[in-house]
């Protein structure tokens, strides 16, 4: 329990690879704020079961990650409650797909909001405590699309590639306070996110389940094997460790192989 007496706060945790990191994390003993959106009974026995693991405490904050002010305000309740974040995981995002111009523009303002300018308003709210204290670890989840672009994915593309920006200047900026900064970049993880398109690409394709995992989700993917969320959290939880003090400004791909093509 190399994490205990630390505090994670993770943004959209509540499914997927950010509950992963929450999860991963408690079992390392951290004490936990959970974030996103979700039924309230199922966040609440996540919440008890983070806490059950970590014995510490695990809360939950509803803030919408595209509204600066609840975000300054989810760091404030972290610090308050469980102590200033020494882990801070960005990983709250959405997509969306369509050809740039008719690409709504609203939809281009919310992608912006959540997946890029929501992490710089947390880092920019945490980052005074883990200098303080000499540590923190500031783990953004980006993607395969930070590293390159696929069409119709204008707003995504942008903002992971400006988060990938932002992760590698704050690493500068925090060197020595014992603070680093990176990016986990995923390529198709299998989340819920990813398994609710299947139906809709058989239909619109003609294709069987198994044409549409292979020959659409994992063309790109030379493994032909959806990356996991544990394989995700694995590699957080290593950066939170000692050993990777010296891993910081960096982009680490898990992508079974999308981005060396
Ligand atoms: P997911 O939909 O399971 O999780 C997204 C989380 O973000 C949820 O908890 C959701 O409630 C939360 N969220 C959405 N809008 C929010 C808002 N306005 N405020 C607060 N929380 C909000 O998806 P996932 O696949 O686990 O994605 C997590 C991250 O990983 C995202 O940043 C995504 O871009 C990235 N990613 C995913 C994949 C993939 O293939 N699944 C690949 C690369 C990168």
């Amino acid at each position: 329990m190399f994490l205990k007496g630390k505090t994670a706060l993770v943004t959209g945790s509540t499914s997927g690879i950010g509950l992963a990191y929450a999860k991963l994390l408690a079992s390392e003993g951290a004490a936990v704020m959970i974030n996103g959106f979700g039924d309230a009974t199922a966040i609440a026995a996540e919440c008890a079961a983070l806490a059950a693991a970590s014995g510490a405490q695990a809360l939950y904050s509803a803030a919408d990650m595209s509204k600066p002010a609840e975000i300054a305000a989810m760091v404030a309740e972290c610090a308050d409650k469980l102590g200033t974040p020494d882990i801070l995981i960005n990983n709250a995002g959405v997509q969306h797909v369509e050809p740039i111009e008719t690409f709504p523009i609203e939809k281009w303002d919310a992608i912006i909001a959540i997946n890029l300018s929501s992490a710089f308003h947390t880092i920019r709210a945490a980052l005074p405590g883990m200098k303080a204290k000499g540590w923190g670890r500031i783990i953004n989840t980006a993607s395969a699309h930070s590293l390159t672009a696929s069409p119709f994915k204008s707003a995504y593309v942008s903002a992971k590639h400006g988060l990938a920006g932002l992760t590698k200047t704050v690493a500068l900026e925090a060197a020595t306070f014992g603070v680093t900064a990176n990016c986990i970049s995923p390529g198709y993880v299998w989340t819920p996110l990813v398994e609710s398109q299947i139906p809709d690409t058989m239909k619109a394709r003609n294709m069987t389940r198994e044409q549409v995992m292979h020959d659409v989700l994992l063309a790109g993917q030379p493994t032909k094997q959806f990356v996991t969320v544990e394989q995700c959290a694995a590699l957080a939880l290593f950066l939170c460790r000692d050993d990777a003090a010296s891993i910081t400004g960096a982009n680490l791909a898990v992508d079974g192989g999308w981005t060396a093509q």
